[in-house]
């Protein structure tokens, strides 16, 4: 709905936003959680969580398009990790890793990996995943099924499908048609909610140089950083028509 193309969506998203739910108060209860009142970080990240949220659902509201972000009960925090990551579950429940923030470096650069972030969660990437490894790795077994047979391992494809995969082992990528998506939509948001989005491309620069050896999720698929920074290149007058600074 968000993109425009099909999409394998076997899985209903009020599901997904239901073990989300769960899975991400797991989460938090197992990672040490920043406070916005003590610090100035998580501060931030609740501040540009909530700006693009507000932009955004401004934006659907005004095209008719309500339905995009049907359930969300959008939730920001940060938690203390030397990981270089941030992910948004289903219904707008996103982490913000506090290991990423010296490659951000600024409000506006962390605007765009969150925009990234939301705009996999809006464009029903990780639905699709699910989808997919319900498929392949539990023969298209309903989920409400597979909760109660295999809950272990139908926890961890969501995990994986979100993008919150260290603890799991191998991460399940996005692929490279969704990361595009992703960081085409992300500058978008990014600039909805006010945020300059040519800070992607030395903020992506960064990024490349900081990850050697051990990629994020934003890059893993990425086999060339020069193609990702093509295309924002590209995708830069579109995104630039949504900004006012
Ligand atoms: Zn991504």
């Amino acid at each position: 709905m968000a993109t425009g193309r099909n999409q394998l969506s076997l899985v209903k998203e009020s599901e997904l936003q239901l073990m989300a739910t769960t899975q991400y108060n797991a989460f938090l209860a197992e990672n040490k959680v920043l406070s916005s009142g003590t610090s100035r970080d998580a501060a931030m990240v609740d501040r540009v969580g909530a700006r693009i949220s507000n932009a955004i659902t401004k934006y659907y509201d005004s095209q008719g398009k309500e339905s995009v972000l049907e359930g969300y009960k959008w939730e920001f925090n940060t938690v203390e990790s030397k990981e270089i990551n941030a992910w948004c579950m289903p219904g707008g429940k996103v982490v913000v890793y506090t290991g990423l923030l010296p490659v951000t470096q600024s409000e506006q650069a962390l605007a765009i990996v969150m925009g990234h972030e939301i705009a996999h969660s809006v464009a029903k990437h990780g639905n699709e995943r699910m989808s997919q490894a319900l498929v392949q790795q539990l023969g298209g077994m309903a989920l409400e099924i597979a909760l109660a047979q295999k809950p272990k391992e139908t926890q961890d494809l969501f995990l994986l499908s979100y993008g919150i995969g260290s603890e799991v082992g191998a991460m399940l990528p996005f692929s490279r048609q969704q990361e595009t998506e992703a960081d085409q939509y992300g500058l978008i948001f990014a600039a909805m909610a006010g945020y300059d989005p040519r800070e992607a491309i030395p903020f992506w620069e960064r990024m490349s140089a900081a990850s050697g050896g051990n990629p994020p999720e934003f890059l893993s698929t990425h086999p060339s950083d020069a193609t990702r920074i093509r295309k924002l290149k590209q995708f830069m007058p579109e995104a630039l028509k949504y900004y006012s600074p």
